[in-house]
């Protein structure tokens, strides 16, 4: 079992007014197996924490921690961070003009392990895992999100968690955008990917729609860059009911 662990983590950014805390001490811990959802109100600062475990250089951190089994994972670049076992999923998957799917997902299945998959099993999981995403056979050949729709990105995303097998995935906003066949389709990949107990996953979400598919043992309600309530999934059913509200006034802004 492995463990990811954010202590007191504090971050910063450069704005043109100087420098800005967005998050303001946030700690986590989850172990694989787990899921945790992180809710909360739009400029809460969820992506800057998805951005901040992900090495994004924007962020600045101030203080804190985030270790990987006791493993320093801000020393990491973004690359170390990959093949220590971190999947970001960003809310806005880039284009990587001239390179294949096919190619995209080998190079990165062998920068992640270390080696190159064997070919035969290799060809044979991409292929089935496209299947169950129903992501069309001649993506493959695709230039990696060139042309992609919204729900075909996300698909794609998935189907990387799929293949890679990361240790901890974290997922931004993995529902926005997708219709209700789609969402289920992303959803089930998820699911998939926890089945086999080896994956802890950090699903980052304005709504509670995904988490009709996907369901977190733990919930945390993010405000203003920080945890400010924990809970299991009738934390969830009761954000559905009423909202973020409560917690934005207690925040102290314009309520
Ligand atoms: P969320 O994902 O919860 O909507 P974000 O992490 O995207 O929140 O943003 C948190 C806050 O940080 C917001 O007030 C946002 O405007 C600000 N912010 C984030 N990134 C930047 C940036 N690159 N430049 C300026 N402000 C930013
Ligand atoms: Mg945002
Ligand atoms: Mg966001």
């Amino acid at each position: 079992m492995s463990t990811l662990e954010i202590k007191d983590l504090h971050v910063s950014i450069e704005t043109e007014q100087g420098e800005k805390e967005i998050l303001k001490g946030v700690s986590l811990v989850i172990k694989t197996g787990e899921t945790h959802a992180i809710m909360g109100p739009n400029g809460s600062g969820k992506s800057t924490l998805a951005s901040t475990i992900a090495g994004h250089p924007r962020y600045t951190v101030t203080s804190g921690s985030i270790t990987l089994d006791g493993e320093d994972v801000l020393e990491m670049s973004v690359d170390e961070r990959a093949r220590a076992g971190l999947f970001l999923a960003m809310q806005y998957p880039v284009e990587v003009p001239g390179v294949t799917m096919t190619n995209f997902l080998r190079t990165a299945k062998t920068a992640i392990d270390g080696e190159a998959p064997a070919l035969r099993t290799w060809t044979k999981d991409v292929k089935a895992a496209m299947d169950q995403l129903r992501i069309d056979a001649d993506f493959a050949q695709r230039n990696v999100n060139e042309g992609f729709s919204g729900g075909e990105k996300k698909r794609v995303e998935i189907l990387q968690l799929e293949l890679f097998k990361p240790k901890f995935a974290v997922l931004d906003e993995t529902d926005s955008g997708l219709d209700v066949d789609a969402l289920k389709v992303v959803s089930e990949g998820v699911n998939r990917a926890h089945a086999t107990g080896n994956m802890g996953t950090l699903l980052i979400t304005h709504y509670t729609r995904i988490l009709r598919y996907i369901k977190p043992e733990f919930v945390h309600v993010f405000v203003d860059g920080k945890v400010v309530e924990q809970g299991g999934p009738e934390l969830a059913d009761r954000l559905e009911d009423e909202g973020y509200d409560r917690y934005v006034a207690g925040a102290g802004s314009a309520a």
